[in-house]
């Protein structure tokens, strides 16, 4: 396991993507997601120039940061009880996974300053996946607006477990259509340019279709959980 080499493999491939679809490198995020690895190699990756961690746990990410710190910029990218929210709000820059009110009224208590948050939109329709169904996404977003230290980054989702590149092209094409759609509202509160979407086996197909933050873990740090 090389971390430097994989991060130089996965910018080239980034780099490609955005030439496929006349995108600029400088567009896309890489979020290093550590959930599976030691604070060492979660160290290595931030050595090697990944500034944007990802931790889907409150244990995961407090254990890191307590070792790297606000060095790196911290993402809450797995699904979030409202009772941990105070646990982990200092710390992150964004969440990526804000899927009810509850947790967006609970976000809003606890934070000191506006927060950046990324809808999860479950547009495979998988039953194991979080996230609000399509038809439900705007009327969401517009209720937003009562949280005033809420802003709504862009829209987030989980492509199915599949090797079909259409199905997951289609898939990441109906979050950015959504995206489009809470865009033209203009709402103050919900700028909604962005798209986090793409993991180890899909990103140069989620930057095609104009991913904006892509969650890399497997490909960039590995595994040490199995
Ligand atoms: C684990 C995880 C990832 C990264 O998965 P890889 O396939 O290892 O790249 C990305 N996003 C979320 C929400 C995750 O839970």
């Amino acid at each position: 396991m090389n971390i430097k080499e994989n991060v130089e493999t996965v910018t080239d491939e980034i780099q490609k993507a955005c030439e496929r679809s006349g995108r600029e490198l400088s567009e896309v995020t890489v979020i290093g997601v550590t959930k599976y690895v030691s604070i060492e190699r979660a160290q290595e990756a931030v050595n090697a120039g990944i500034i944007h961690l990802g931790e889907n746990r409150l244990e995961g990410l407090q254990e890191k940061y307590n070792s790297i710190g606000p060095k790196a910029k911290w993402h809450f990218i797995g699904s979030l009880q409202s009772r941990k929210v105070k646990n982990v709000i200092d710390t992150i820059t964004m969440i990526h996974s804000l899927d009810r009110l509850s947790l967006a009224k609970e976000i809003h208590k606890r934070a000191k300053q506006k927060i950046s948050c990324f809808v999860q939109v479950n547009v495979s329709g998988e039953e194991s996946k979080h996230g609000l169904s399509p038809d439900e996404v705007l009327s969401f977003i517009e209720r937003l607006s009562d949280y005033d230290n809420i802003v709504v980054e862009g829209l987030m989702t989980m492509a199915p477990h599949s090797k079909d590149e259409e199905r997951l092209r289609a898939t990441f094409r109906e979050l950015r259509e959504l995206k489009e759609e809470v865009e033209q509202k203009n709402w103050a509160h919900a700028p909604c340019h962005g798209l986090s979407m793409g993991m180890s086996n899909d990103f140069q197909i989620a930057i095609e279709e104009g991913a904006t933050h892509v969650r890399i873990g497997s490909k960039l740090v590995g595994r040490e959980d199995q």
